[in-house]
Parts: C-alpha cells; structure tokens; sequence
C-alpha cells in the first residue's frame, strides 16, 4: 500500500504543507502568507501564533485536497526561517513577544558589546559564526532584558526558547517535546558544533538561562509525535531550510552546493564530516545530523534577494507580481548604468556590516522605473558572485556549474545574467521545491520509507543558462558592483 510523507515548509513569508508519495513525487501543495510586522526601522517581528496557524491551515487542506488517509501518512518533516527567535510561557503556551525575525537589526549594539569583549574568536571557533545580529543569541538577550518579568521567569524555568522549527514540534507534540536539530541549533550562536552541546561562556556572557534551550538531536530522528484524527504520526525530520536545500538537491557530497534564491539568497557547500573554517567571511555550519554522524557545510548567506523584488512590488509598487519583473526588465535592452544595493538589512556574507543599509546609484534623468526593476534583478546575481568568489577560495574547489532553487530562480533573465557575471553556468531542475523535499527525505528516512542512497533525487534538468559574456564586460559591470558597495558600507554611524 502507498505511503507518504508530509513535509511543512515554515517559510519567512508563507507557510507551505506538501504532500511526497512514496517514489518522492509532490502530490499536492498549499500555502498560506502571514503578516510582516516592521514596528521600528531595522526591526522585524512574526505572530509565532499566527505562523502556527497558517502551518495548521495548509496541513489540513492539503490533507483534504489530497483525499488521502491519515493512516497512510508514514511521517512528518519540518523545515523553517533559521534564527528566528520564539520565547513562550510553557504552562500557558503563550508567546511573551513576538518572534523575532533573523533579519531583525535591533541588537546591533549587543553585537558590538560582543566584540568589544573580544569574544570574535571563541564565538567563531566555537558556534562557526561570525558575530552578528542575525543569529538568535543576541534576540534571545533582548527578550529576555525588555518583556517585563521575562529574566525572573526565565530563571524560575517557565519560559522556553526556540527557533520556529522548536515552536512549531512543541505544538504539534501538545507541548510534550522541546527540541530542536542540529543545523537549527547551529545557527543561535549558542552551539558548540564540534562538541555538539551549548556553550557555558557564550551563554553566560548573554545572561541565557541554560534550562530555556531545547535539547538537540539529529535531523533525521523521531522526535515526537502528531495526533492526527486519532492518529499518532511520528515527526522524523527536522532542518533549516538552506540545509534542507543542501539535502533536497542530494548534495550528499564533499564540494557540492546549491544556491536558493528565496527571501534571502543561501549558498551552501557540503564540507563533509569536517569543520572547515572560512578566512574570507562565510559562515561554517552544521548541515546535519544522520545515521550517528554529524555532516558540515560551509554557507554564504545573503539577506535581501526575493524581499527586494517585494520591495518593488509592496514598498514602490512599481510591480504589481514578482513575475512581472522580468517582462519590465526586459524592455531595458542597451547596458543597465543603475546599480541597486539592497542592503537593506546591512550586509551578510561576505562583508558583515550591521550598518550598511540600502542605495541606488547611477541615476540620471532619463532613469525608468524598468533600470530600478532591472538593477535590483541583476542585485541578486552580484551577491551571489560576491558569495560565489570567495566560496571558491576558501574550498578550493571550482564550481563546474551552480545548481539553483528558490522562488526566484524562475526568473529567466535573473538565471542568465547570472551565468553572464559568473561565467559558470547555471543549472535549474524542473523540481525546484528543493527545501520541502529535504524535510520529506529526512522524515522519510527516519521512519523507514527510504534510504539515503536510495535517494535518486530526480534532477531533471529545466533549464541550462550559459555565460555569454565576454571578459571584458564582465568585469567591467562586476567592478561598477563593487565601487556601489563600497559606498553603502556602515552608513549608519
Ligand atoms: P521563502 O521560502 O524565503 O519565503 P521562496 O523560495 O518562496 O522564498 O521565494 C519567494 C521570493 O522569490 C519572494 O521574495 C519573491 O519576491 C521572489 N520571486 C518569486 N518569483 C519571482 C520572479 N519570477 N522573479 C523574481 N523574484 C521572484
């Protein structure tokens, strides 16, 4: 009898429920999009209930789209927005603040305060990260410092953290699980990723009580169990989504890597079962945890993509889809002089700048709403030659070609200016729910259905794009890249 998996995708904007027959097939699909909530500037905040909510939404239509029998689902898969940071009452199962989301800036100063202290080394020895407001330690410190009460409870042992993956398995679990994986837990800036345990002296210097934190455990791995209609399903899977990725593509393989082009924009290479440190700004993390082994990666993370095509469509309104962005773009046919910096959020990988912030240059008075379309487009390709570059210097080992997932990706003259800039080509597959497919595999193997080398990730190749330009140009455009860059850095003082 067919079996299948269910995989929740709790993205940054939407949420998404899949349903993956047994030969890894998607059979059907909903999503749901949830409020950004942006109360000051450089701050950004989720309704952890709200997010719920639409989680449990796209469960049970999906379940019901799909006429299939709770009996027959085998196992359930999480994958999330990293870092996000949730603190809730356990006995009341209610949020004490909002969550706050990874791309929130508000604890640049704690950041400051870090390094100050001359905690760099340790915390990139320890946790493979870089200091920065991006990860949840420093949320969890602002929590913690501003509700009021929230230390004393923490202390007393009724609150509990955890990044969205945590959340959403302690509801699902009816609060009987506080748990997380290994490559969520790499990315609080509190995990210890060669010992695999919390880190006292990180901890400590945050006032982070230790009781708050989930217990960690491999991302393929029962962690607890869904009652469904009088069902127990077993929850099998769990792994942030750029990891999730990493495995939805079955880069399984020492030097493999993806590229998603999502809200943000993640490259992420597998190191194998060794820690390789970067010497030019990325990020070392866990990839995950399977079969009693621990697997590494290294990941260029790059904040603004896809939310900049958001920009254009919600904060200008110069787009009315993020599809349309590619028609208006195109009618831009001689060399676009506008250059778009969306460092609206400062800058990740590899520049590591909280105060960065966004800027157009170029501007002259024949400039059209279509060179802002097209410069933003073409924004994501230059971050992720930025990312791309150093990438190859830190591993040593050129990419052949650049395997791509996310929204995004769908956008033709986006993937062919990137292969343009690169001089790499790029491979898009027909399949590109690479993130949702990653939690379902990890599920998958977790309660039996598969194997990891069973896995033959059906990589039906949808579109090939070829570099075509020639040197020249492209370094001159890169250069152009750069100089804009270099001007957005630390404008906040
Ligand atoms: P996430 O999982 O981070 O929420 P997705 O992978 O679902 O993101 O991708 C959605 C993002 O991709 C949005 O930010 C959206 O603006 C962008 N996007 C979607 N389609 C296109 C397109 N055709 N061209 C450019 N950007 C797009």
């Amino acid at each position: 009898m067919s079996k299948y998996i269910i995989a929740l995708d709790q993205g940054t904007t939407s949420s998404r429920t899949v349903i993956v027959d047994n030969e890894g097939t998607i059979i059907a699909i909903e999503q749901e999009e949830f409020e950004q909530i942006f109360p000051n500037s450089g701050w950004v905040e989720h309704d952890p209930k709200a997010i719920l909510k639409s989680q449990l939404n796209t469960l049970h239509k999906v379940l019901t789209s799909s006429k299939i029998a709770v009996e027959d689902i085998a196992g359930i898969g999480i994958t999330n927005q990293r870092e996000t940071t949730v603190i809730w009452n356990k006995n009341t199962g209610e949020p004490i603040y909002n969550a706050i989301v990874w791309q929130d800036k508000r604890t640049a100063n704690i950041c400051e305060e870090l390094k100050r202290k001359n905690l760099a080394n340790h915390i990139k020895k320890t946790t493979g990260l870089i200091i920065d407001s991006y990860f949840s330690a420093t949320k969890i410190h602002w929590i913690l410092n501003n509700v009021p009460n929230a230390k004393k409870q923490a202390l007393s042992g009724d609150l509990l953290f955890g990044t969205i993956d945590t959340w959403l398995l302690w509801n699902l679990t009816n609060g009987k699980v506080h748990a997380t994986d290994y490559s969520n837990a790499s990315r609080t800036m509190l995990y210890d990723i060669k010992n695999l345990q919390w880190d006292n002296k990180i901890l400590e210097e945050l006032e982070i009580p230790k009781n708050i934190l989930p217990k960690v455990h491999p991302s393929s791995h029962t962690f607890g169990f869904y009652n469904l209609h009088g069902v127990s399903i077993p929850i099998g899977g769990i792994a942030g989504d750029q990891q999730a990725a990493l495995f939805g593509q079955a880069c399984f393989k020492k030097g493999e890597a993806k590229n998603t082009y999502g809200t943000g924009c993640f490259m992420l290479m597998n190191t194998g079962d060794e820690i390789q440190y970067s010497k030019n700004g990325l990020l070392t993390t866990i990839a995950w945890g399977i079969n009693n082994k621990v697997y590494y990666a290294l990941e260029g993370s790059v904040f603004v993509a896809g939310s900049a095509v958001q920009w254009l469509r919600d904060g200008l309104k110069i787009i009315e889809t993020a599809e349309e962005s590619e028609a208006l773009a195109d009618l831009v046919t001689e060399e676009n002089p506008v250059y778009v910096v969306p460092a609206f959020a400062g800058l990740g990988a590899p520049y590591w700048d909280m105060y960065a912030r966004g800027a157009v240059f170029g501007l002259t008075r024949d400039t059209g709403k279509n060179h802002l379309i097209k410069a933003t487009l073409q924004s994501l390709a230059y971050q992720t030659k930025d990312v791309l570059d150093v990438m190859q210097k830190d591993s040593e080992v050129p990419l052949k070609t650049l395997k791509v997932d996310g929204g995004a990706c769908a956008n033709d003259l986006l993937m062919q200016f990137q292969a343009d800039i690169l001089n790499t080509t790029v491979e898009r597959p027909e399949n590109t729910e690479t993130t949702v497919m990653g939690a379902a595999y990890l599920a998958g193997i977790a309660v039996g259905m598969w194997k990891q080398e069973d896995i033959t990730v059906d990589r039906a190749i949808d579109t090939l794009f070829t570099p075509k330009f020639s040197s020249e140009k492209r370094n001159r455009l890169y250069k152009k890249w750069q100089k804009a860059v270099e001007r957005t850095k630390n404008w906040l003082d």
